[in-house]
């Protein structure tokens, strides 16, 4: 499809918004130009797929901002990696799941607990698509004899009651507190469904994470004239050395295509959505070291006229 193809539906998808401005805070209004955000975003993880890796770890961003950490997605490591961007695991206040793949999920449960070991005393929403209350239910039966241990023998209050699951079953406003204002839309990650992206509108930046999705309209309506647009992204002519390690290559390589970005994409997408940034992680292949971050860039560049970063584990934005 082409740029103005995603222009002309930029609008159609605009007339039937997810944005619901009524219910936006009125700072949010007209206030992008300052010299240094207060909204601090993190990238955390930005390999593709649940293999651990050395050199990236798996999807998970934050978002800091008034002292309070916003996470999205929660790749294996994701505690660690808030340890490593010195991000006090006492300051979660919400996480945000995309989607139920591993490499977006598998530290969800960990986060909550390895958060309250380190002091979490204060409540923590989590949202994302169903079954994540059940999830959630199940993470702390599993894990329950070390709470117990924990609440018996260092007085912790308990974890459960500060904990709310919320499923999120349709694009719109997610959330909104003193800090954020967070809406998502649906995105098309099959066989994976629902699927969502997020933007996080602050005083002073909003901010758009992808998810893992094929290139999608739904993406360019939510990343409208957003400061940064973080974008799955693939390195197509990767994708057949990527495949030819395994047996059932020629599967993979199609579920692959259909269910991903490629740069060349991602930068279209950042392009009608008018967004200034654009990030690509959630890196396919993550660890080729063929490929450099000019490939990465030239491949974007070719469709997108802003800026643009390769992501890297702990860079902040
Ligand atoms: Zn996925």
């Amino acid at each position: 499809m082409s740029i103005s193809g995603y222009t002309r539906r930029k609008f159609i998808c605009s007339a039937t918004t997810l944005l619901v401005p009524a219910l936006a805070p009125r700072w949010l209004a007209g206030s992008q130009s300052q010299t240094r955000s207060e909204t601090r975003l993190i990238l955390l993880g930005t390999g593709g797929g649940p293999r651990p890796r050395k050199g990236r770890s798996a999807s998970a961003q934050v978002i800091v901002v008034g002292g309070m950490a916003y996470v999205v997605d929660c790749g294996d490591g994701v505690a660690t990696q808030l340890a490593r961007a010195d991000v006090a695991l006492t300051k979660l206040r919400n996480v945000f799941i995309t989607h139920h793949h591993s490499d977006h999920n598998a530290d969800y449960g960990n986060l909550l607990l390895l958060a309250w070991v380190s002091g979490l005393k204060t409540r923590v929403d989590t949202w994302g698509p169903p079954p994540l209350a059940h999830m959630t239910r199940l993470f702390f039966e599993m894990n329950s004899y070390d709470m117990k241990t924990r609440i018996a023998d260092e007085g912790r209050p308990p974890l459960i009651p500060l904990v709310h699951a919320h499923e999120l079953i349709r694009g719109g406003v997610v959330m909104k507190d003193e800090h954020l204002l967070v809406k998502c839309a649906l995105v098309e990650h099959p066989p994976v469904k629902p699927a969502f992206a997020y933007r996080f509108d602050s005083r002073d930046r909003s901010i758009v994470i992808s998810g893992d999705t094929r290139r999608s309209d739904a993406v360019v309506a939510l990343a409208q004239g957003a400061d940064v647009l973080v974008h799955e992204a693939l390195y197509t002519p990767a994708v057949d050395r990527l495949v030819a390690r395994v047996a059932n290559a020629a599967k993979l390589k199609q579920s692959i295509l259909s269910h991903h970005t490629s740069a060349e994409d991602a930068g279209r997408v950042a392009e009608a959505a008018g967004v200034k940034t654009l990030v690509l992680s959630h890196l396919v292949p993550a660890d080729d070291p063929d490929i450099t971050d000019q490939m990465w860039i030239d491949a974007a560049r070719s469709t997108f006229k802003g800026r643009i970063i390769v992501g890297k584990d702990l860079l902040e934005i």
